[in-house]
């Protein structure tokens, strides 16, 4: 069979998108800003009338949206927005329209005063113009346990009595950016597909229509093997974004910019033990540069970040992340050492086995040292799995995946699961690499 050939980046990324705005912005001197772009005191009152306004606004905008009401939604902008602005609110309000959502809504959080781009601000000639902390709050039905938030840099404009949206167009200078979903790049193709005892989802457009329905094809059995491996204790769902271009493909990421990767997950923070905004979000040429084979594998990838999404923590290392997840979905492919390794295999033959685990910074380096990487993570649980058993190689995920790990930590984990110490594990899995590969130990 044809070499496998790997995507070398697949990283779960762990975001907390509502705290970008305010992180940078802290420190701001609060105020609104007139239409002459400079900075004026408020009162408690005016700002609470302010609030109200805006806020009726905003549900006026998603009762548009989410009606799709044509007439409504264009009488919500202010005379000076962007006729670009209004022409892609109408045709996201027709894409909505496919969109499986049990919620969905535009809502003012507390935060910093934001500024106002001066220059926007004096050419509006308004009464008062606000660039709100506003968030698009949505879920996807039954594929969700809950909704997701999502920043939206707002500007809008009251003239008289009368509030409208101005722009949501991205402020770098403020580190403001408006989060784009599915919906914001044009029609949507989506698939609900039965999982566990659940709904999964997979979302995308056009011209992706063979790839979300190979990938809604693959999903049934993808749950089931991770959920083999992993156990029952995760939720079996996943949603699924196929991304039509680079833009969407770093909208849909949060916000990262993700070359020469098939796929990334993503997550909200965990509060309490429960994930939102889980999304496995696949790029644009990802179609084109995985085979039905790879596309199981990457899938299987995926879903066991998901899985495990309750139980890791930020700043956990990636081999351990990286190395389970590649070995949760390579399991019960068939695939030999020289398959799924083929460049780890070919150094260790070349200069001997390996001696250290990958560092973080390795998976993302791209080319041969990042397939070595993945690679090498995946043999580290291999390895485990082979030696020592499966349910060995789950308890090491626990100590590993909950935060970072100091060298005192690791050596006490590797003792605690496998009764050796990082460097008799090290020798170990280095003896085992170089048997599999037919180099000498
Ligand atoms: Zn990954």
């Amino acid at each position: 069979m044809a070499v496998l050939r790997r995507s070398p980046i697949l990283i779960l990324r762990a975001t907390a998108a509502l705290c970008v705005v305010a992180a940078v912005l802290a420190g701001c001197s609060s105020g609104a800003v007139d239409d002459r772009g400079g900075s004026v005191p408020v009162t408690a009152v005016a700002d609470d009338a302010r609030t109200v306004g805006v806020a009726a606004l905003l549900d006026r905008w998603t009762s548009a949206l989410r009606d799709n009401d044509d007439a409504a939604l264009r009488s919500l902008f202010d005379p000076s927005a962007d006729p670009a602005f209004v022409d892609r609110e109408v045709a996201r309000a027709a894409s909505l329209q496919d969109v499986p959502l049990s919620d969905f809504g535009y809502e003012i959080e507390p935060g910093p005063e934001v500024p106002v781009e001066p220059t926007l601000a004096d050419s509006l000639d308004a009464t008062e113009v606000w660039a709100p902390n506003v968030v698009l709050r949505y879920a996807y039905q039954d594929s969700d346990i809950g909704p997701t938030r999502r920043d939206v840099a707002l500007v809008v404009a009251r003239r008289g009595d009368t509030w409208a949206l101005v722009s949501d167009a991205d402020v770098p200078q403020y580190a403001r950016t408006t989060w784009r979903g599915p919906w914001d790049f044009g029609p949507v193709v989506v698939r609900r597909v039965p999982t566990g005892s659940t709904t999964s989802l997979v979302i995308g457009h056009e011209g992706q229509r063979d790839f979300i329905d190979a990938l809604a094809a693959d999903l049934p059995a993808a749950v089931d093997a991770v959920t083999g491996f992993v156990g029952i204790g995760w939720s079996r769902r996943a949603v699924l974004v196929v991304a039509g271009s680079d833009a969407e493909f770093t909208s849909n990421a949060n916000g990262s910019v993700l070359t020469d990767v098939a796929a990334s997950t993503i997550a909200d923070p965990v509060e309490n033990g429960l994930v939102t905004g889980q999304r496995v979000v696949f790029g644009p040429t990802a179609a084109d540069r995985l085979t039905d084979s790879t596309r199981r594998t990457v899938l299987q990838h995926e879903l066991t970040h998901v899985a495990t999404r309750s139980i890791t923590g930020e700043g956990a290392p990636l081999w351990m992340l990286e190395g389970y997840a590649d070995y949760s979905g390579y399991r019960g492919s068939g695939l030999t050492f020289e398959q799924i390794a083929p460049t780890l295999a070919a150094v260790v033959r070349a200069a001997g086995p390996p001696r250290v685990l990958a560092e973080d910074s390795d998976f993302a380096a791209g080319g041969s040292r990042g397939a070595i990487a993945y690679e090498s993570a995946w043999s580290a649980c291999a390895f485990v799995a082979d030696r020592f058993g499966e349910p060995v190689l789950q308890n090491l995920y626990r100590r590993f995946a909950a935060g970072p790990v100091d060298p005192t930590v690791r050596d006490r984990a590797f003792s605690a699961t496998l009764g050796i110490g990082t460097a008799e594990f090290l020798e170990q899995w280095g003896a085992w690499v170089a048997e599999q590969a037919g180099a000498p130990a």
